[in-house]
């Protein structure tokens, strides 16, 4: 069993790789170097066109949710970026803290991309970035004062392990961050989810190659079992419901519709499935979710 779960992760890595090396172009085309929502204000009249700005809200959100520090002396100064994407985060955080920021995703073509627009800021010494599995983190234990995951979570496949490793690589007193998307809580009385939402999932995890979902409540018990501090959640659904929606309208410009086709089938395959995350969001079964928590600031006393 080992074996084949081996080739099952091995499989999904290399599927995660593949689509974002297909699929990053059409993406910055578009959208630019953030690959994640937009933190929107709900409610809003006004047509909502600026997502560059939201996008930027969402992380801005995202500092403040955690208690990030702005004061000189406690800011961060090591930063990790854990599924990185282009590099947007690492950027925007390099810059607004003046911090080191170390970004890693599983996208050789990420990586070239996130370095070259970095250099082309003027950011080459803040930032690096580099091929590697975050289940695995290149990084010796107890690096980072932030710890960054910005909707990468949900690609991981093993939750427990991937919590573990941003744990390790904090330094004592460190803030983690994980914004990403999971399911609705279980009720006590439910032991899984319905079997309509379920396959609801699946065509997307199909799509966007994730393997399968979990609950915020989840990630507050597992975060809990590795005796780290400060655990907060948040449900940011209501938030980010113009992202999806934009993002179709934006498939359907001219620009849009050719990138897209140039990309090939994975990126169309991706299109395809994004009326399903809107359709989760309405069902309340997709939940758009914040988990901040801090690392201890005295290392607890080895109990092996
Ligand atoms: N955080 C970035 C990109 C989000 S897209 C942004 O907000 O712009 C998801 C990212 O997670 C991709 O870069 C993908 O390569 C990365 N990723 C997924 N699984 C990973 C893994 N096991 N190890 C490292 N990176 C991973």
């Amino acid at each position: 069993m080992a074996m084949a779960m081996t080739t099952t992760e091995e499989g999904l890595k290399k599927g995660i790789a593949e689509f974002y090396d297909a699929s990053s172009g059409t993406w910055e085309d578009i959208w630019g170097d953030h690959m994640h929502h937009g933190f929107y204000d709900p409610g809003a009249t006004a047509p909502i066109h600026d997502h560059r700005a939201a996008q930027i809200r969402m992380i801005e959100e995202a500092l403040r949710f955690a208690g990030v520090s702005d004061n000189p002396l406690k800011k961060p100064k090591k930063v990790v970026d854990v599924g990185c994407g282009i590099g947007g985060s690492s950027r925007y955080i390099a810059k607004k803290y003046g911090a080191y920021c170390q970004g890693i995703t599983l996208s050789p073509i990420q990586v070239q991309r996130a370095q070259a627009l970095s250099a082309d800021e003027g950011l080459a010494d803040k930032v690096d970035f580099q091929v590697a599995d975050a289940l695995n983190q290149p990084f010796p234990d107890g690096q980072f004062d932030l710890v960054w995951s910005m909707e990468s979570g949900e690609h991981m496949p093993d939750k427990v392990k991937f919590v573990s490793e941003l744990a390790r690589v904090a330094a004592p007193g460190a803030t983690i961050v994980i914004v990403t998307w999971c399911h609705r809580d279980l009720l006590p009385s439910e032991a899984n989810l319905a079997p309509d939402e379920t396959s609801l999932l699946n065509k997307i995890c199909n799509a966007y190659y994730l393997p399968s979902w979990c609950s915020a409540a989840d990630y507050v018990k597992i975060a809990n079992s590795l005796s780290l501090e400060d655990i907060k959640t948040a449900d940011w659904s209501d938030y980010v419901a113009p992202f999806w929606p934009a993002v179709i309208r934006s498939a359907f410009t001219w620009k849009g519709f050719t990138s897209l086709v140039r990309s090939g089938w994975k990126t169309i395959k991706g299109a395809l499935v994004m009326p399903l995350m809107i359709q989760g969001y309405n069902k309340n079964l997709i939940k758009f979710t914040i988990i901040t928590c801090r690392k201890p600031a005295q290392s607890l006393p080895d109990r092996g």
